[in-house]
């Protein structure tokens, strides 16, 4: 893995980088420069509640103006981050600028609570100090801590694990909520449910799409639910785009969804007002 090889960038390959190795040298200086300046951006993907149709909070995704190539996708400079350990400021900066972000429009809603959620890599956790890292950042932007969730893959359950047991019940020690993001297409086995701190499970986006259409999808997507309800978890499904499937995940007692169907990810002056006009979308 990039870690163990010193971290540096010839060892992060992803498969949706084709550039060559200058240009990735090239985005990878970009992307240190772009955090120095702050030219970094969030938009926000707003998670709706099921039953009521509300917006009760956002997920931040990180996203980059590149100056020459356009906006550049998470999947192609999140890659780069971590494979530099740029993922590491980039990661408190996000952080930082969600909860700060949370707080403004909570406030301007006469004190409304709303949920933020914010990804966290795998990186993040070789940092010893991350828990203290999650509490200097709320205590900066005065955030409660209920009010954000932390959203890891399953990887973060399957590599050092022990060590990453103890960041995690460090974490929860601080009160925030912490969920499996793109549940069911990892390797993890059932029994880290049990040990792990978790509270919410997400339902990864390829169960959702094909639900109702494929058997198979919507009996896993229906035992996911059942699976979290009987550990305590709340369910929440990504990538909504269809009435139909909206429809599904109800009847199965699903409790959240996010998708295109309610909205895309959005820049925060639009996210703002979604949450602020308070309306059901
Ligand atoms: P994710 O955390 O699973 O985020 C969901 C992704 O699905 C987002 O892509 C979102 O735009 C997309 N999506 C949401 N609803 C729909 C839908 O209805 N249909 C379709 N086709 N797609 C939908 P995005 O923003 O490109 O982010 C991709 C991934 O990059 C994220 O997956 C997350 O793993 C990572 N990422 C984004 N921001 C950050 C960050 O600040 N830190 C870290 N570590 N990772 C991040
Ligand atoms: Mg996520
Ligand atoms: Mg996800
Ligand atoms: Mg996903």
């Amino acid at each position: 893995h990039a870690k163990s090889v010193g971290g540096n960038i010839f060892a992060g390959y992803h498969p949706r980088m084709r550039e060559g190795l200058m240009e990735r040298l090239e985005l990878e200086s970009d992307l240190r420069g772009a955090l120095e300046r702050g030219e970094l951006q969030l938009h926000y993907q707003p998670t709706v509640d099921l039953v009521t149709h509300e917006v009760v909070g956002f997920e931040a995704l990180a996203r980059w103006p590149h100056p020459t190539r356009g906006m550049i996708n998470p999947l192609d400079f999140i890659p780069i981050a971590e494979a530099t350990g740029l993922i590491v400021p980039l990661g408190r900066w996000v952080l930082h600028e969600a909860c700060r972000q949370a707080m403004e429009w909570s406030n301007a809603a006469g004190g409304r609570p709303l949920k933020m959620s914010v990804n966290v890599s795998v990186r993040q956790f070789d940092q010893a100090d991350l828990a203290e890292t999650v509490a200097a950042v709320l205590a900066e932007t005065g955030m409660p801590a209920d009010c954000l969730c932390l959203e890891m893959t399953e990887s973060v359950l399957m590599t050092d694990t022990e060590a990453n047991l103890e960041q995690l019940v460090r974490l929860k020690a601080l009160g925030l909520t912490l969920a499996i993001d793109d549940f069911g297409t990892g390797y993890s086995s059932l029994a880290y449910l049990r040990r792990f701190p978790v509270d919410t499970l997400k339902i990864d986006r390829s169960f959702v799409e094909r639900l109702g259409i494929l058997a198979d999808d919507t009996a896993l997507t229906d035992t996911i639910v059942r699976l979290g309800k009987s550990l305590g978890m709340a369910t929440v499904a990504e990538g909504i785009e269809e009435f139909g499937q909206l429809a599904a995940l109800r009847e199965m007692g699903c409790g959240f969804a996010q998708g295109y169907y309610f909205s895309r990810p959005v820049p925060a002056s639009e996210a703002g007002r979604l949450f602020l006009e308070g309306a059901p979308v």
